[in-house]
């Protein structure tokens, strides 16, 4: 089947746009097409984690991004009498040497994305374009499109990536039911400027008032996010209201400093799609889970899809690992977006109450259990392409140190293989494996103790694998162990399987 592109993207939302430039980066070719003629011009997400910005780093425009961020520095739990029932510290640089929590205006962010990927030979978002039907055929994938002047095209691609959001048609073509998690909310989101008046002095503020719950984010420049939970007898007219967004207002910032910029109504909801894969194509970001954004991760979960897919299709494309590493994508994603969705709709369920004892019960519990708050830690991937089965300190994300110089890991890793070990454990092995090792275009080896020393006491071992995507593949102790993991390294493996082929 002769094809348009390696893959095509459908979605050219925060994740698609990313995916996009992954592809580009990798070396692969790729047709972006999003229904949309112009960018979304408002904001949803506001929030990301150090490793968004880890991944950003990879694509080379972090420094950019964090330019239009601000580091979220502490957040409050805040109860219907107005006491503060919980502030906790948020303005750390995290194991991914970036900030653990930043505020950002999303369409500044994508702006970036979008500059990239024209930057970017080999892959383009078409806008305005939308995707009517998606079929796997032998050798890939047909898109059927429809463009603004009712041109139809059919369009021909080896893996189809659907980041089509939350309504997502792909999910609907292949009959793709979602599973529920925690209970639907309606919220009234309100972005806008405050002008002279520095509202509150904290930076993120969690108001758990079972009269109305609400939120307050203060973003970069003179703007702040503001959300409010519809409750019963509000008209969902009459709340996007001027007059009643001053209303609202009132409680949480001095409403005579504020210029309401836009207000929506969204519906936080928790979902995950039970398939991920449909033959050639894989869905992702929204379209494949949907949390409440209590914790401000569903975009980071989206980002974290596309990380974990592309370099396992650029392996796959250059033939150096075999189709079946695909199927790892959906077993190490799901389990872990899983997570993220199940933990932001119980906390959803906590902070949302609308009755008075429950929210009385529930004070008490959290100034006993400040920490039933706290953003989580991420969990490991599912079972997958790592040892994390047998051994749990495997298929976690690995750390990222800064260096002597000042440099970032990845600055010098970039998105290969990192092979790190202590100098004894890896002189143990096979000389012809070191030998291979320093010939393989994919693998970086890392020995020098000022580089790795911190990586292998942060994974726990002697020496450590981690994966393109920085997950662990794998830790060890020995210098056996180290040979079992680099072997697994698709390239190193395959070059194996050559040479023992020619002896
Ligand atoms: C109020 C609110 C606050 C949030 N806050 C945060 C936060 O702080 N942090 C965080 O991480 N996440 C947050 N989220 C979640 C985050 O916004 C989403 O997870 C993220 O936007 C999903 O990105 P996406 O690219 O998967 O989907 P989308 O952004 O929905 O993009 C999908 C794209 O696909 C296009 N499309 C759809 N169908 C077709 C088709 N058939 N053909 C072509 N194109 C198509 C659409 O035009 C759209 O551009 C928040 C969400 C909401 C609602």
């Amino acid at each position: 089947m002769s094809i348009d592109a390696d893959v095509i993207v459908i979605g050219g939302g925060p994740v698609g746009s990313t995916a996009l430039a992954m592809l580009g980066r990798a070396g692969l070719t790729a047709i972006g097409l999003d229904r949309d003629r112009e960018m979304w011009p408002t904001a949803r997400a506001v929030h990301f984690d150090g490793e968004t910005m880890r991944t950003l780093q990879g694509l080379g425009i972090a420094e950019d991004v964090a330019k239009v961020t601000i580091p979220m520095k502490d957040v409050d739990v805040v109860n219907e009498a107005d006491e503060i029932l919980v502030h906790a510290p948020t303005d750390r640089l995290g194991d991914q040497a970036w900030n653990e929590h930043v505020s950002f205006h999303q369409p500044d962010v994508e702006r970036l994305m979008r500059q990239l990927i024209e930057a970017t030979p080999g892959v383009e978002l078409r806008c305005g374009v939308t995707a009517t039907d998606v079929v796997n055929v032998p050798g890939g994938v047909e898109v059927s499109t429809i463009d603004p002047d009712g041109m139809r095209q059919l369009m021909r691609a080896r893996w189809v990536i659907a980041a089509d959001g939350a309504r997502s048609d792909v999910r609907r073509i292949f009959g793709i039911e979602t599973d529920k998690y925690g209970e639907d909310a309606q919220w009234l989101v309100v972005d806008g400027d405050l002008i002279d008046a520095p509202g509150h002095q904290t930076d993120m503020i969690q108001f758990a008032r079972y009269s109305r719950p609400a939120l307050w984010l203060r973003l970069p420049g003179n703007r702040v996010r503001m959300e409010f939970m519809l409750v019963p007898g509000d008209d969902p007219e009459e709340i996007v209201t001027p007059a009643a967004v001053e209303r609202l207002s009132r409680g949480v910032l001095p409403v005579d400093r504020f210029t309401p910029e836009r207000q929506a109504i969204y519906t936080f909801r928790g979902r995950i799609a039970r398939r991920w894969r449909e033959g050639g194509v894989f869905l992702a970001g929204d379209a494949a889970h949907q949390a409440p954004p209590l914790f401000g991760q569903g975009l980071c979960a989206g980002i974290r899809d596309v990380e974990n897919l592309i370099w396992k299709l650029d392996l796959v494309a250059r033939g150096v690992a075999d189709e079946s590493l695909l199927d790892t994508y959906e077993t190490e994603r799901k389990p872990h977006a899983t997570f993220w969705v199940e933990t932001a709709a119980s906390q959803a369920v906590m902070i949302q109450t609308l009755d008075a004892k429950v929210a009385e019960g529930r004070d008490e519990y959290i100034r006993s259990h400040p920490e039933a708050t706290a953003v989580p830690t991420s969990p490991a991937l599912g079972a997958g392409f790592h040892e994390g089965d047998a051994d749990e300190r495997a298929g976690r994300l690995g750390i990222q140190p800064i260096l002597a110089d000042g440099t970032r890991l990845d600055d010098m890793v970039g998105t290969h293989f990192l092979v790190a070990a202590d100098r004894a454990v890896h002189s143990a092995l096979p000389a012809a494996l070191r030998a291979a090792l320093d010939t393989d275009a994919d693998v970086v080896t890392l020995l020098d103790p000022l580089k790795v020393d911190r990586i292998l006491s942060a994974a726990g071992g002697r020496a450590v694998v981690m994966r393109p995507d920085h997950y662990i593949l794998g830790v060890g102790d020995t210098a056996e162990d180290l040979e079992r993991l680099i072997l697994r390294i698709p390239s190193v493996a395959s070059a194996a399987a050559v040479a023992a082929e020619n002896r």
